[in-house]
């Protein structure tokens, strides 16, 4: 493969489209041309190349809310052939200083608001470089004082462009490399005009230190030429208001289902104007059938999509015009690639059956920073085992039933909890709910729900238990009901199970 000017396109359509606006940051209201944020891109590489010593290879880290200053060192990086490194904000200290230490970067690029954990975190692990962003900060300082670059460094499809550490809800976190190839690729698979053109406006509301955020789509709308307007961290009233704006005329939303849910519990959901918005994309956890429906009520007809950190991000993709019909499938694989569902053996399963999805495709990671232990364990000849329990139906609709590791045996039965979590969201008085399995002496292990109930609502155990038990085979109704204020979330908003079951292990329940 020869090498490649992969993160070419804000420079390509600097020079195509010049005044056409890429990036609206809506926290500082600043509107930047695609000729504006090249121009801004070119310096700030140059700064850093030049005045802060970024040789090709080395780590770039960013620790700041979503802004469009984010995109910029992303794309400076992707230039000099320097590896984007962005930070979860949500973390602590000790969470920061580990993955920092294990990536050990040159630079910390931060926010105002994040200044004492960012510099806190750079000394403990030897950062001697610090970026700060933000009006009067040495970031925009640094762009004003350099000049464009003068040349790209040429990389090809293998070399690393981002390390993005992933939720670690089980043990350490893991550092999953994504190569400047990996996210080409992605750009390509949702390239589609199904999905993104030139007239896209996008409205990015997940964090751009996640995947969901960065790769979906807010990456592929820059590669194809179009708009993406950054909220500098989700609120459910703004985001309706905003969608409701012609003047911004957004076409197209992502979310995971828990924003979904904030905006149609919001009280301006009723009447918010949606009848711009082309697409509203969902996926990064399981999505409650009925909420897909009171979205297809207001005339949204919500498509599923399914990906991972590890496939920068796409998998699999619902199109619109089957968005109603297959409420539920996370849809078809995109283009490029491939999926088995594989039987624990390791043999394929038939049409129907559950098995574990495993991927391949040129937007799959190679593999884990520093970690040889996980990449042994992840891949089979390329294969990437996803841990996700999975079916595909007889016309190739892939459903996805659960993680293996959330489902819990009860009475030698398999209970994926994302279904019973479905049923229990059917109850109106439901406004957040998960199920974990508990272990018990008699069955091994029994359900668990835990629930927090709408402001205004009431809602007795002796319900729910009639509600499942009128809708799900006994050895799914979950035996045990626990009442919280709300459930614990990461950054991207997924219910945290491991929190749950630390919280609520202890054994408690016979039958
Ligand atoms: P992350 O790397 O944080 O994006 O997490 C990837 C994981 O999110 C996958 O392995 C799945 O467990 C989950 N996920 C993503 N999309 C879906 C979906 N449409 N339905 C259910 N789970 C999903």
């Amino acid at each position: 493969m020869p090498s490649v000017r992969y993160y070419d396109w804000i420079a390509h359509f600097g020079r195509r489209t010049p005044g056409k606006i890429a990036a609206i940051d809506l926290a500082s209201d600043r509107r930047l041309s695609y000729a504006e944020f090249d121009g801004r891109i070119s310096r700030l590489a140059t700064h850093l190349r030049d005045a802060l010593g970024v040789k090709r290879g080395d780590r770039v880290a960013v620790l700041a809310l979503n802004t469009t200053d984010t995109l910029e060192v992303q794309f400076a990086c992707g230039r000099i052939g320097a590896v984007f490194l962005p930070l979860n904000t949500r973390l602590t200290v000790p969470e920061l200083q580990f993955i920092v230490g294990d990536s050990s970067p040159k630079v910390m690029v931060h926010d105002t608001d994040l200044a004492e954990v960012a510099l806190t975190v750079a000394k403990l692990c030897n950062v001697s470089s610090a970026l700060l962003l933000g009006p009067g900060g040495s970031y925009e300082s640094a762009i004003a004082a350099s000049k464009p670059l003068d040349r790209f460094e040429s990389v090809t499809h293998d070399d690393i462009s981002t390390i993005m550490y992933t939720s670690g809800t089980t043990g350490l976190p893991k550092g999953a490399i994504i190569t400047h190839g990996m996210t080409f690729w992605n750009c390509v698979n949702l390239g589609g005009p199904a999905y993104v053109s030139p007239s896209t406006v996008l409205l990015t509301v997940l964090p751009l230190f996640h995947t969901g955020g960065l790769n979906c789509y807010t990456n592929p709308v820059l590669h194809a030429g179009g708009t993406v307007l950054i909220m500098r961290a989700f609120d459910p009233g703004m985001a309706l208001q905003l969608i409701s704006d012609p003047s911004y005329g957004i076409t197209q939303f992502f979310g995971v289902p828990a924003i979904y849910q904030f905006m149609a519990q919001h009280p301006s959901f009723a009447t918010a104007d949606f009848s711009r918005l082309v697409i509203g994309g969902v996926g990064g956890a399981p999505m409650p059938v009925p909420l897909l429906k009171v979205w297809e009520e207001r005339g949204v007809a919500l498509q599923q999509g399914y990906g991972m950190t590890e496939t920068s991000p796409a998998v699999l993709a619902l199109d619109r015009e089957d968005a109603a019909r297959k409420a539920g499938s996370s849809g078809k694989p995109v283009l490029h690639t491939e999926v088995r569902i594989v039987r624990p053996d390791g043999t394929d399963a038939d049409v129907g059956e559950l098995g574990e999805l495993w991927v391949r495709g040129p937007n799959v990671t190679p593999g884990y920073w520093n970690r040889p232990d996980a990449n042994q364990s992840s891949f089979t000849d390329g294969w990437l085992h996803t841990g996700d329990a999975t079916r595909v139906d007889e016309e190739g609709f892939y459903y996805i039933v659960d993680r293996w590791k959330d489902m819990y045996i009860s009475g030698g039965e398999n209970v994926y909890p994302a279904e019973v979590e479905s049923v229990l969201h059917q109850l109106a008085g439901i406004a957040e709910a998960a199920v974990i399995g508990i272990p018990n002496e008699q069955w091994g292990e029994v359900g668990m729900a835990i629930v927090a109930v709408k402001p205004g609502h009431t809602l007795r155990p002796e319900e729910i238990h009639a509600h499942c038990a009128a809708n799900l085979a006994r050895f799914k109704c979950p035996r045990l009901i626990e009442f919280v204020d709300a459930l614990p979330r990461n950054a991207t908003g997924k219910i945290h199970k491991p929190t749950l079951r630390q919280k609520f292990s202890a054994p408690k329940a016979t039958d």
